[in-house]
Order: structure tokens, then C-alpha cells, then sequence
């Protein structure tokens, strides 16, 4: 009885959504009739708040900002502008971020004609872009914690702190793959593997989404940036890359098809180009794969200003509405202009022109206008402030430091120097010591993070934290990141004498470098390596023959093999936020055993920039035979890798059939053993390798993984499912293909072979 009970309630919430959805189509239609081509090209228009404010704009950050009323009105009655987006370089805290917004809701729900709700945006990145704000780990961190529980979790905190500020709109996850850190972006994507970062998005769009985005406590997710920007060829930011489309198709679109299927209600593009192709003006890839084969029937939304970039950065259009034509026809929806209000202009002479039809205009608006129905903002155009009590508060805090606990990665452990004694005399060291701007990143209260120190002030950063659990911590900088220079790349020296001075007080030396807040353009670096300043600090302390432990603060694999070898113990911190410091105390004095894994393959040399799934080679040929050795690569540490408090033993490696057909499930468990002293956790990967295919294949791929936890002696099964998309590859004619053949599966140090016995067309 129970379960036609439950059937019938889940039949009626269906049906209740469905009639929801039929009348929002019909409400969409009959606005739609009404709009002006003015009005509905201004729906497709995104400004920056600077454009009403009083300012001189654009850039105009250090002044405070102050609405202009006449601006605001200019902006939405003349231009019915739709969107508008950013902070205009002030933190805020709720009710101010409220004081901002009410008014611009106010003008578009009561002055304007038909009365459309403006759609706010904002990049709520690893936290909202607030005062008081609960800050995550970045989400290089996040992947490195190999927890999607924890991912959703916290894009589900991230999504009721940005409506906390009345946004509803947030422009990420990043799934721009991360596998160059030349890339000066790489920490904003989940690492290199393209079944992580799937995992890891869909994780984070059902955070943000929840099961209904018009819930006021969630937000409609961007997927950005679509697609292929995490492949510069020169490693610089926003310059071309060359992909092939198998490989666009193999590695770059799994993540977007995924975060596709779970919903995500909108997307950025690109601000490159791929192949001589601006991906703003491909209709191959805006139009054929993202709607065609992917069927994402959300709004896509351009980069900052990158319409016009078709013309000034692209050289692929000679005047600007000739670049607005080739972007619309290709599929964007929505163009985040951002200062120039008279893009609408181009766009409506282009349809009076007939060289846009209107049927076209009418698609992209009928889908801003769903996502701002879906978002319940003809209801409710703005959330108060006053109903989010949890806003900042000691739960969200939490889990931002269980976040990082999970994240930070043990690399280096020599003779279990760590964790430490609480008696243990420790001298902290290093530009990264005593920042909270190099803990959080970019994107951190402003665009790069120069507000962190002063609106983090209450948390703590890493000598902070450790002051706080032990009386037996010196500190001295050596080496500092000056203050107030938006240029993060400068450190300079303070005094590494008086570091050494103090060295010879201590048993253990702490190192902490790594990187300030960056990202974008400016992040662009010339060298790899760790700065020259970084790297006389290091060299200065490991002469003094005191046991070294390096702290790695940065947001992608900077090169340390020129000492590597002369500390006892590594430890990446990527950019674990706000509690970063806290877990990392808590780390190294083993209240917390460390489980992060690395996210990508962190390199030992410069010339060495691949990811770990690159294809046989003359420097993979010489294998061993075992498949996890392949790595002639040299790596400083592997993708996947992370050391622990405790050990952990693999055995009983069984499938449930050594030769399959590619309709058939083949079963793998593993039973995974804890054979150390204490509690932790692993996360246990699965590989699969193809070991002949008409394309060459992939050394290894990553498959599944599951992150358990393990009591000391406990051994648990576990038992995974794979099926032929996860042995398939995208073959000659891109499409995606199984082929008979011999496979290997891989999980720790064991490994079998199976058989597939057909080939087929997927
Ligand atoms: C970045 C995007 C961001 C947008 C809006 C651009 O410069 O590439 O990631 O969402 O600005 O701030």
C-alpha cells in the first residue's frame, strides 16, 4: 500500500510540475508577443553594474560605488537591458548587496512595460563575493578531495549565501579541463581528468540547482568556459589553442555533456579560439554539438566582451555588427557587452536588415526568459537578506574546513616526520605563512583577491592557526608578498638571515611558499618554477640541516625539483580558503589524517607538461609491463597520488568475467585493507587501459572511483561497474566507438587483463 502511496504522491508532484512548467511556456509565449524587437534584444544584453553607477567606469575600482538613478532608468527603460552582472569593485555585505540590487528590481518590475525581472550574475566562484561570505577551497582543491558529496554540499552553501545577497545566478563550475599550469586558470577547474571534473561538475550543479532553482536558497549554475579554453598552446591566457575534434571530443567535452544531462540551466563560452575558430562564432560548436548532440536548451551567455573581441582580439570580423551577426547566428544568447549598452543597437538593424530573423531573436529570448521564470523571479525578484540566518555562520564554516581537510595532500612523508608533537619547536617561514589573500585565491571578495587580508581578518592564516593549536611556533617571513600590489607575481625579500638565525632554535622548519591571488591574464608567468626569492629562502633553510617540511600555497604545480630532495615532507595546499590554515594545522599535529590525492600530474620539469592519461610514446614504450609504472614521464608525483597517516593494502582484484561483449556490465571489486595504526580514508581508483585501437590509446583513463573510510585493520570490498562507454573511444570518424581487443584494469598496485570480444559503433 505504502509504495502506491508514494507512487501516487510522486505521480501528482510530476504532473504538478509539468502543469507548472505548460503554464510558464504559455506566460513565456504571450510576453514574447507583446515584446517590442527592442525589448527583446535588450533581454539579450548583460551589462556591468559600473554602467549605472556614478563613476566614471569603466575599471573605475578603487572609488566607492554609488548608484545613479538616472543611469539605472537610461539603461533599463531606453535599452530594456536584461542582465547585468559584477560587483563594480566593492564588498558588500548582505544588506548592502541588497541596497544595490532593490533598486535596479524596483525599476524593472514597476517602470518598465512588461514588467521582466532583471537577472543578476555574479561569479560566486568557491564563496559568494561577500563580506563575511563562507569561503571554500578552490576547486582544484575540491577535485583533490575526491569527494562529490562534498562538492555538492558546498555549491549548495554557496548557492543560499549568494541568494543570501539576492543573486540567484553564478558563473561557475569551471570545466575547462586543468591540464597546462602555465595555464593561469587551472586552479579554477576540478584537475586534468576528464572523469573527475564530469563527476565533480554534475556534483556542483545539483549543489547550486538543488531539485527546484526556484527554491530561494539555490542558484542557476554556468558551465564555463565552453569549451576548450584550458588548452592555450602558448600556456598564455586567452590565445589560441589548436584541439583536434577527437580530441575536443575524447577529453574536453565529457564534462560539459555531463553537467548537461544533470541540468545546468546555463553556459559561457570560450574566449578563445580553437583551431582558427573563435568558439563565439562557431556554430559547429555553439549550435551543432551544444544543442544538437549535447540538447542543453539553457541560455548561453558570452565571456566579457568577447563579441566585440571577434573584431579587435579575432581579426575574423571587420566591424562589430558584422562580429554580432556571426555570434548570433552561431548560438549565443546572451552578450555580457559589458559596458557597451549600444550592442543592442548593431543587433536590431541587423534584424531589420533581414540578415537575423526575428524567429531567431525570439529562441534566445524565450530561454532568458525561462531561466528567469525558473528562478522564480516574476514571484519573487529579490531575495531579503533577513532570511538567511546561516549566512557566514559556524555550520558553513565547518564544512568549508572539512573541505579542506579532505583536500590537502601529503606528498612527501619521509621517516613519518609528520604529524608533529604539539612540543615540537617550530620555526614558520615563506611569502605563503601569513596571507589570508594566498590561502583564498582569485576571485575572493574582488576580482583578484586584493580585499582578502582585510575581509578574512577573522580566520586564520597558516602561523596563525598553528599559534593557536602550539606555543612553540616562531615566525619569520623571509620572504613577503608586498601589500597593496595588485601585481602578484612580485615577492621580495624582508630578511632570510634572521630566518636562519631563528632556525637554529627549532627542531623543524615549516617553508610555506607557493603563490598569491591571481588569475586570468595577469596570471600569465614567464617561468614555472618557483620565484628566485622562493627559491634562495628554500635553499638558505635546508642549509641549516634542520628536517624542512615545504608547504605548498599555490594554484597550480609551480617546479621545485631543484630541492625537492632536500626536505622531509611535502604537503599541497592548492587554495584551501578561509579554514585552510585551521586544516592544516590540524593536519600536521594528526588531529585530522590527511586523504587528498593530486588532481593533476604535478611536473618535475618544465618541458614535461602532461597529463597522465598522454598516449603511448617513445617515453611510455619501454614499460615494465605494469600499467600504473608507466610513468617514464617524470613526474615529480603522479595524478591520483596522496600519501596518509596510516597504510593501506590492495588484494583479491576480481572481475566478473574475463571475456565480455560490449553489452555486457563487467563487475571489478577490490578488497582494500587499512594496515596501519589509525583511522583514514582512500580513495580508490579505477583504471582501464586499451592496449590496441585504431587510434592510439590513451595510456590509462580513470573510470571510477569511490573515497572510503577505513578503521585501523578494517578491510571493505569494493565493487565497481563499468560498461562499454567507459572502453570506448572517440575513433577516426569522431564518433565514439568500442573495439575487440585485450584491456587492462587498474586499482593501486594490481591489475588484470580482459577480453572484449566485439567491436562496435556507440
Ligand atoms: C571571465 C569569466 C567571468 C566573467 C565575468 C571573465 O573575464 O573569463 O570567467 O565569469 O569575466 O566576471
Amino acid at each position: 500500500l505504502a509504495v502506491f502511496f508514494f507512487a501516487g504522491i510522486g505521480l501528482l508532484l510530476f504532473s504538478a510540475k509539468e502543469k507548472n512548467t505548460n503554464i510558464e511556456d504559455e506566460k513565456i509565449e504571450q510576453l514574447l508577443k507583446q515584446m517590442t524587437l527592442e525589448e527583446k534584444v535588450g533581454q539579450m544584453t548583460q551589462v556591468t553594474l559600473e554602467v549605472i553607477s556614478k563613476g566614471e567606469g569603466p575599471f573605475n575600482m578603487d572609488k566607492s560605488w554609488a548608484l545613479d538613478q538616472k543611469k539605472l532608468e537610461d539603461v533599463l527603460l531606453n535599452y530594456h537591458v536584461g542582465s547585468i552582472l559584477n560587483t563594480a569593485g566593492e564588498v558588500r555585505t548582505p544588506q548592502e548587496w541588497y541596497e544595490v540590487i532593490k533598486p535596479i528590481q524596483d525599476v524593472a518590475v514597476n517602470n518598465t512595460r512588461l514588467k521582466i525581472p532583471v537577472l543578476y550574475g555574479i561569479d560566486a566562484i568557491h564563496g559568494m563575493y561577500s563580506a563575511g561570505a563562507t569561503m571554500f577551497p578552490q576547486e582544484v582543491a575540491m577535485g583533490a578531495a575526491w569527494n562529490p558529496e562534498l562538492v555538492r554540499k558546498s555549491s549548495e552553501v554557496i548557492a543560499y549565501e549568494t541568494r543570501a545577497c539576492g543573486i540567484p545566478w553564478t558563473f561557475n563550475p569551471t570545466l575547462d579541463l586543468g591540464i597546462d599550469p602555465r595555464w593561469p586558470r587551472m586552479w579554477e577547474s576540478y584537475g586534468e581528468d576528464p572523469y573527475l571534473q564530469s563527476v565533480m561538475g554534475v556534483a556542483s550543479v545539483k549543489g547550486y540547482e538543488g531539485a527546484d532553482v526556484s527554491d530561494p536558497h539555490q542558484v542557476a549554475s554556468c558551465l564555463k568556459h565552453y569549451i576548450g579554453y584550458g588548452a592555450p598552446r602558448s600556456g598564455k591566457d586567452r590565445t589560441p589553442a589548436w584541439i583536434p575534434e577527437t580530441f575536443l571530443r575524447e577529453y574536453f567535452l565529457p564534462p560539459f555533456a555531463a553537467a548537461v544531462k544533470a541540468g545546468a540551466k546555463s553556459i559561457m563560452v570560450n574566449s578563445g579560439e580553437i583551431n582558427g575558430m573563435p568558439v563565439h562564432a562557431s556554430k559547429k560548436l555553439l549550435t551543432d554539438i551544444l544543442r544538437g548532440e549535447l540538447g542543453f536548451e539553457g541560455v548561453v551567455v558570452t565571456d566579457w566582451f568577447d563579441i566585440n573581441n571577434l573584431v579587435e582580439r579575432h581579426h575574423i570580423a571587420a566591424t562589430k555588427k558584422e562580429a554580432v551577426k556571426k555570434a548570433i547566428l552561431a548560438g549565443i544568447d546572451m552578450s555580457m557587452v559589458p559596458y557597451d549598452v549600444e550592442f543592442s543597437k548593431d543587433l536590431i538593424a541587423l534584424v531589420k536588415e533581414g540578415e537575423i530573423s526575428e524567429e531567431r531573436i525570439d529562441s534566445s529570448v524565450r530561454r532568458i526568459l525561462k531561466m528567469k521564470y525558473e528562478l522564480g523571479l516574476f514571484e519573487n525578484p529579490l531575495t531579503d537578506y533577513r532570511k538567511y540566518p546561516e549566512y557566514g555562520g559556524e555550520k558553513h564554516h565547518q564544512l568549508a574546513r572539512e573541505s579542506a581537510h579532505e583536500a590537502i595532500t601529503l606528498l612527501k612523508n619521509e621517516k613519518s616526520i609528520l604529524p608533529l608533537k604539539k612540543e615540537a619547536k617550530i620555526l614558520v617561514t615563506g611569502p605563503n605563512a601569513n596571507s589570508m589573500r594566498s590561502l583564498n585565491g582569485g576571485w575572493t571578495y574582488t576580482w583578484q583577491g586584493e580585499a582578502t587580508n582585510k575581509h578574512a581578518a577573522d580566520h586564520n592564516t597558516i602561523v596563525e592557526a598553528l599559534q593557536a593549536q602550539s606555543n612553540n611556533i616562531i615566525f619569520e617571513e623571509g620572504v613577503k608578498y608586498p601589500e597593496n600590489n595588485p601585481d602578484y607575481k612580485v615577492d621580495e625579500i624582508v630578511d632570510i638571515q634572521k630566518a636562519v638565525t631563528a632556525a637554529k632554535k627549532v627542531d623543524y622548519i615549516l617553508l610555506c611558499l607557493g603563490e598569491n591571488s591571481y588569475t586570468e591574464k595577469p596570471g600569465d608567468l614567464d617561468d614555472l618554477t618557483l620565484s628566485e626569492n622562493q627559491l634562495q629562502l628554500a635553499h638558505a633553510m635546508i642549509a641549516t640541516n634542520k628536517p624542512v617540511i615545504l608547504i605548498l600555497n599555490e594554484g597550480r604545480p609551480r617546479i621545485i625539483s631543484s630541492f625537492e630532495d632536500k626536505v622531509k615532507a611535502v604537503v599541497q595546499l592548492y587554495l584551501p580558503g578561509n579554514e585552510g590554515g585551521n586544516a592544516l594545522a590540524d593536519i600536521l599535529y594528526g588531529k585530522i589524517n590527511p586523504s587528498g590525492k593530486l588532481p593533476y600530474t604535478y611536473p618535475r620539469y618544465a618541458n614535461d607538461l602532461v597529463p597522465y592519461y598522454h598516449k603511448f610514446s617513445a617515453s611510455t614504450a619501454h614499460t615494465d609491463g605494469n600499467i600504473n609504472n608507466n610513468h617514464k614521464i617524470k613526474a615529480q608525483y603522479a595524478f591520483g597520488f596522496g600519501l596518509s597517516y596510516t597504510t593501506f593494502k590492495y588484494e583479491d582484484l576480481k572481475l566478473s568475467s574475463t571475456k565480455i561483449s560490449s553489452d555486457d556490465e563487467l563487475e571489478v571489486s577490490v578488497k582494500v585493507t587499512n594496515t596501519g595504526e589509525r583511522e583514514g580514508k582512500e580513495v580508490v581508483q579505477l583504471y582501464t587501459t586499451d592496449l590496441v585501437a585504431s587510434l592510439s590509446p590513451s595510456v590509462k583513463r580513470l573510470r571510477r572511483f569511490e573515497k572510503v573510510n577505513l578503521k585501523a585493520g578494517e578491510s571493505k570490498t569494493i565493487t565497481f561497474k563499468i560498461n562499454k562507454t567507459d572502453l570506448s573511444f572517440i575513433g577516426h570518424d569522431n564518433k565514439p566507438v568500442v573495439e575487440a581487443g585485450e584491456f587492462i584494469i587498474s586499482t593501486g598496485n594490481l591489475q588484470q587483463k580482459f577480453e572484449l570480444l566485439d567491436t562496435k559503433q556507440l
